[in-house]
C-alpha cells in the first residue's frame, strides 16, 4: 500500500484534540505543487492569492507561509481540499531515504504512544527509555520551540514499519471495538 493511503489509515484511528490551537497551520510553511494549489484556488481565489511560488532544490514549487489563509478560528475552511502534506502532518518526509519524521505535537504524542506499544509488543524491541524521554520533552516545548526556530527533536520512523503499524493499530481497534479514542 504507498505511503499516503497508509498514512490516511493510520489517521483514521486519531483524532486531533479539540485543546489543540492548530498549531501546524500557524508555524510552519506549508508546500505544495501546481495541482494543489489549483484546487484551493477553487475553493477560494482570494486566499489562494497569498501563496507564494518559490524554488527549492531547483524545483518549482508553491508555499503557504504561516499562519496559513486558509484558516477560520483555528478551522480549516478548506478541509476536503487541504494540500498532501497538511493530511499526512503530523508524519513528515525527510531527506534520508526509508525513514520519515513524527512531529511531537499533541497528535504526534497519540500516535508515538501506540508506536511505542506496538514496538514492545509486536516487534519485541521496546524504544529506548532515551527516544521516549526525548520525544515527550519535545512534546511539551513543541509550539514553542517551532515558534523560536528552534529545532525540534523527531522520533524518526522507518518506513517500512509503517505498513505493519497500521495493521497493528486496526486489529487493536477491532479488538476495543472503539476506533475514536482521542477527543
Ligand atoms: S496535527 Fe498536531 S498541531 Fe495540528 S491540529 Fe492536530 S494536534 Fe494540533
Ligand atoms: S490548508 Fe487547512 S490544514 Fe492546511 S495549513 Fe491551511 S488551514 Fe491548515
Amino acid at each position: 500500500m504507498p505511503f499516503f493511503e497508509t498514512v490516511q489509515e493510520i489517521h483514521s484511528h486519531y483524532t486531533c484534540p479539540s485543546t489543540c490551537p492548530a498549531i501546524c497551520c500557524k508555524i510552519a510553511d506549508i508546500n505544495l505543487d501546481e495541482n494543489e494549489l489549483e484546487i484551493l484556488r477553487q475553493a477560494s481565489k482570494y486566499d489562494a492569492d497569498k501563496i507564494v511560488s518559490c524554488h527549492k532544490d531547483r524545483e518549482h514549487h508553491y508555499k503557504i507561509c504561516p499562519p496559513c489563509s486558509f484558516l477560520e478560528f483555528n478551522r480549516c475552511s478548506v478541509y476536503e481540499r487541504r494540500p498532501n502534506i497538511c493530511r499526512t502532518f503530523p508524519f513528515n518526509i525527510c531527506d534520508m531515504p526509508d525513514v520519515l519524521l513524527l512531529f511531537p505535537c499533541d497528535l504526534g504524542a497519540s500516535i508515538f504512544k501506540d508506536y511505542v506499544e506496538y514496538s514492545n509488543n509486536m516487534l519485541k524491541q521496546p524504544v529506548p527509555a532515551k527516544t521516549i524521554d526525548s520525544f515527550e520533552q519535545s512534546h511539551c516545548s513543541f509550539a514553542i520551540k517551532l515558534k523560536e526556530g528552534v529545532s525540534i527533536p523527531m522520533l524518526v520512523l522507518k518506513i517500512d514499519q509503517l505498513l505493519p503499524f497500521k495493521e497493528y493499530l486496526g486489529s487493536i481497534r477491532r479488538f476495543q471495538g472503539n476506533p475514536e479514542i482521542h477527543v
